[in-house]
């Protein structure tokens, strides 16, 4: 069930967030369930845990290769449909001499929800000092 949930979202949610959805098809299941369940279908290679910029640590649950793109913002990820190119692996082995196992890109920017909204706080913008005034 947590693995229909992830895969019917692609707002690629945290533990927590998917906690609160399986929790409504099951009142009774544990925050801790969740948690060891994540990590059962991440080690089988069903599903992506995402290593990102972000403080949360997110689930994704198409697997094909694919680049994120994160709002600095309001934190979302959303999927970049873009050709992954693979060859880039064999070209920084061959660079550097590693073994690539894998390589991931995230694009960083602001979600157009947010980039169509000021920000929530006022501009911090320095006051401009009034200018002293001078006797004639
Ligand atoms: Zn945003
Ligand atoms: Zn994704």
């Amino acid at each position: 069930m947590i693995l229909e949930e992830l895969r019917r979202v692609d707002s690629h949610p945290s533990a927590d967030e998917l906690y609160l959805m399986v929790r409504r098809r099951l009142p009774r299941i544990s925050l801790g369930t969740i948690y060891r369940n994540l990590d059962i279908l991440t080690e089988a290679g069903e599903i992506r845990r995402i290593d990102s910029g972000s403080t949360l640590k997110r689930f994704d649950g198409t697997t094909a290769p694919h680049h994120h793109i994160r709002c600095v913002r309001c934190d979302r990820i959303a999927d970049a449909h873009i050709e992954v190119k693979i060859d880039i692996d064999e070209r920084i082995q061959r660079l550097t001499g590693f073994r690539i196992l894998g390589h991931h890109v995230e694009f960083l920017g602001l979600c157009p929800r947010c980039h169509t909204q000021p920000a929530a706080q006022p501009s911090l913008a320095p006051e401009i000092p009034t200018a002293p005034v001078t006797r004639t």
